[in-house]
């Protein structure tokens, strides 16, 4: 499939698609694409980045356009990406479309969302907590959903979600054309792929646990006092918006403010941020107007802001699907990212359950990584040195000892 005039899409489809700049389809929507137009279930496994949403969107406003009796439902384990996903699926129904649509997430106020209920919307994007309210207090019905979709299923569960969307099946008189997305496939979730995908398509895009081709990625082995001088060292060297991922709330905050004291733009997103607060901030990074964001992991899931060039993980993160996803946030749709991870020694231990999970069968290196010394020119000089490695491969992304 060359390009999307290639698939049977509706006409009005095709024109959104056209005008959003979609006009090749990226390979995961290449393979599902077809599999959905043709009513199958499909698990598939993408990273973000890979354009997953369209994997399941295009098909999902296709069948909405040429079936007035359809609906479909989004679930999402984060609010901002169901705020992306609605608005990339808005954007796919076109502007003079009249199929309404709701979006269904935490942390906003109640009437807007009632009323987008009350014009009988089509289309429903939501986080699993909110869109059970709305089913308890019967503000919405999900007896006729035609097409559901499960996104980032994996974080889903993380996130503790199991038994809420356990809770939203059992609001569906017949079972819906279901689509599941995960970055990852651990056992959890091909468990839940039995439960509720019938006699699924597996699609999959590069191997589950591995990061994007493009995205160059360099470590640092420090000092916890060496993180700050080191990452404003850093920032100073690369051009571009930087995504720096800590481990806190607080430490989100005081660096940002500490950035700001060192003369560099930058402000912070965490999960204490009210709704309105989170998309202010959000807005203002994707529009550029400052260049630093500095996040933790729950708040970061899912953004998809296009020209983020650089991540660079202050502190690793605490599970090591997490590092998947948190460089997922460069290299979008196929630009080229940096990766930079600063290693703490009480860190070896997370750095090498990231390798585990990039390099499966790859024998354990026992030796001890040479400690780099960023401030020292001597060190920084010092020839990079592969701590992953897998066989004879090429690897997805070359690991270097940054300079
Ligand atoms: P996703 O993986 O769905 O978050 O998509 C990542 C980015 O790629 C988004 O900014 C999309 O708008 C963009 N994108 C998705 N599919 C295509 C396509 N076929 N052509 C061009 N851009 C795309």
């Amino acid at each position: 499939m060359e390009t999307f005039q290639d698939i049977p899409l509706p006409e009005a489809l095709q024109h959104t698609l056209a005008h959003m700049q979609f006009a090749k389809p990226t390979p995961i929507q290449s393979q599902a694409i077809p599999l959905a137009l043709n009513g199958k279930d499909i698990l598939g496994s993408a990273q973000t980045g890979t354009g997953k949403t369209g994997a399941y969107g295009i098909p999902l406003v296709s069948q909405l356009i040429e079936n007035p009796d359809a609906q479909a439902m989004v679930i999402t384990p984060t609010r901002e990406l169901a705020a992306q996903v609605i608005e990339q699926l808005r954007a796919m129904l076109g502007k003079k479309s009249k199929i309404r649509s709701a979006l269904l997430i935490g942390g906003e106020a109640m009437p807007k969302q009632l009323n987008q209920l009350r014009s009988q919307p089509r289309l429903v994007v939501g986080t699993p907590g909110r869109i059970n309210d709305h089913l308890k207090r019967k503000t919405l019905k999900l007896n006729a959903l035609s097409f559901l979709v499960l996104d980032e299923t994996d974080r889903m569960l993380d996130m503790g979600f199991s038994e809420q969307i356990d809770e939203i099946m059992k609001h569906m008189d017949e079972k819906p054309q279901t689509l599941m997305f995960s970055a990852t496939l651990p056992k959890s979730i091909l468990r839940i792929a039995q439960n509720y995908l019938h006699e699924p398509e597996h699609v999959q895009v590069a191997a589950t646990s591995s990061p994007a081709e493009n995205i160059t990625q360099e470590f640092l082995h420090l000092r916890d006092d060496e993180k700050y001088p080191t990452l404003l060292q850093q920032l100073g060297k690369r051009e571009g918006t930087v995504i720096v991922f800590v481990k806190t709330k607080t430490d989100s905050e005081k660096i940002a403010r500490k950035l700001g004291q060192d003369g560099l733009q930058a402000d912070a997103i965490h999960g204490d941020l009210r709704q309105n607060q989170r998309n202010r901030v959000i807005s203002a990074f994707r529009n550029k107007k400052y260049r630093i964001l500095v996040a933790t992991d729950v708040a970061a899931r899912g953004l998809d802001i296009p020209h983020i060039a650089h991540v660079i993980n202050f502190d690793l993160p605490q599970c090591p699907e997490d590092y998947i996803h948190r460089i997922g946030r460069t290299a979008r749709a196929g630009a080229k990212g940096e990766a930079l991870n600063f290693i703490a020694p009480s860190e070896r231990g997370k750095w090498k359950a990231i390798d585990r999970l990039l390099n499966p069968d790859q024998p354990r290196e026992e030796k001890k990584p040479r400690r780099a010394r960023p401030n020292n020119p001597q060190n920084r000089a010092q020839k990079a040195k592969k701590p992953f490695h897998r066989g004879g491969k090429k690897r997805p992304g070359s690991f270097k000892k940054a300079s």
